[in-house]
């Protein structure tokens, strides 16, 4: 496509859209509740880049759904996203779907590759003030995010006709968070902490161009079982994609049995306190109606028994615990049952309040 008709595409959405979509710039109140679009990039049959032993579609959809837990724990906000799960999604897909679902903005998370070092994130070259607002708010607070971990360093604010960014028709911005294939880069990506950092970052970033930042959104995590280093269980689990109410790319199981073999989520506790922890399994008739979840609290372990056959494939509360500061298995999911059916391990959420 050449770039004069492309310019006069993106006009022609900025006057189409007309009264419907106010501009959106920091500091502004919403009159609706906002629509936040999140893209993951990549996914299914496309890896996007690789190395390191890492694939670019498993990092960007792990930054996205933990994006997405912040946004909705902290704020009032709706996120939809282009996939949940290692689907393959066109582009075309992706940029349609916001487009229909009129959303207010459109964050696209991708991973470099091609030898560098650090962050940098693009808007489309024609962006209008909006978008820039976006872009101008976003990186900064990615960055610092980033940086609350280790040091990373600033690539800047750049400009690129990707289809993302010109086929959609409200503000967008495409992050590319490190690079795959530099060691370096790659050691930073594998660790959970930087992980939720980087969504955290983005997250504050969406929040100032919404103005909505005020307070800081409190400690929020997502461990799920592909969380590198967060997740431990024996080799009697068993790994499936069975259920399409899975959280991330698939969820562990297990028969149920009168013995010790929990599978763990690992949290890094900032500080002593009150916090929610949600879990998030998937449901289906031949899956446990007592399935313990152990929680070690300040007071010592505390049990909560989930049916797990039904009301899965979203975040279901487990209650307000009061927990010890400190990195450990927090949250266990045990198969000491006598009730019948698989015990599922899949995702675990723990929001300070
Ligand atoms: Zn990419």
């Amino acid at each position: 496509m050449l770039s004069e008709s492309i310019v006069r595409r993106r006009t022609l959405l900025a006057a189409a859209a007309g009264a419907m979509v106010a501009p959106m710039v920091a500091g502004r109140a919403q009159a609706a509740v906002p629509r936040i679009y999140l893209d993951p990039g990549h996914g299914g049959t496309d890896p996007g880049a690789v190395g390191n032993g890492l694939q670019e579609k498993d990092l960007t959809l792990s930054i996205a759904l933990q994006l997405r837990s912040i946004l909705q724990a902290n704020w009032s906000v709706d996120v939809r996203m282009s996939r949940t799960t290692d689907a393959t999604v066109s582009l075309a897909d992706r940029t349609n779907d916001a487009n229909a679902w009129g959303a207010g903005l459109f964050v696209s998370v991708h991973i470099n590759s091609g030898g560098g070092t650090g962050f940098e994130s693009y808007r489309y070259p024609a962006a209008d003030a909006a978008t820039i607002n976006l872009h101008n708010a976003l990186h900064p607070k990615v960055l610092a995010g980033m940086r609350s971990v280790a040091t990373v360093t600033d690539r800047g604010q750049k400009t690129a006709n990707f289809h993302v960014l010109r086929e959609t028709n409200m503000p967008a911005v495409l992050t590319e968070n490190l690079f795959i294939d530099t060691v370096a880069d790659a050691n930073l990506l594998k660790r959970a902490d930087f992980i939720t950092a980087t969504a955290t970052g983005h997250a504050q970033g969406i929040a100032y161009y919404l103005g909505l930042s005020t307070p800081p959104p409190t400690y929020s995590t997502t461990v799920d079982n592909a969380t590198v280093g967060r997740f431990t269980a024996s080799s009697n689990w068993g790994t499936s994609t069975y259920s399409a109410q899975r959280y991330g790319a698939d969820y562990r199981y297990a028969n149920p049995v009168l013995a010790s073999d929990a599978a763990w989520f690992k949290v890094n506790v900032p500080a002593a306190g009150n916090y929610r922890i949600d879990v998030w399994h998937p449901a289906d008739p031949g899956y446990n109606s007592a399935t313990p979840y152990v929680i070690l609290t300040a007071a010592g372990n505390q049990t909560v028994y989930v049916d797990q056959r039904a009301n899965g494939g979203t975040w279901r509360s487990l209650g307000t615990f009061n927990l010890a500061a400190g990195d450990r298995d927090l949250v266990g999911v045990s198969r000491w049952t006598s009730a019948a059916g698989y015990v599922i391990a899949d995702a675990v959420r723990v929001t300070q309040v």
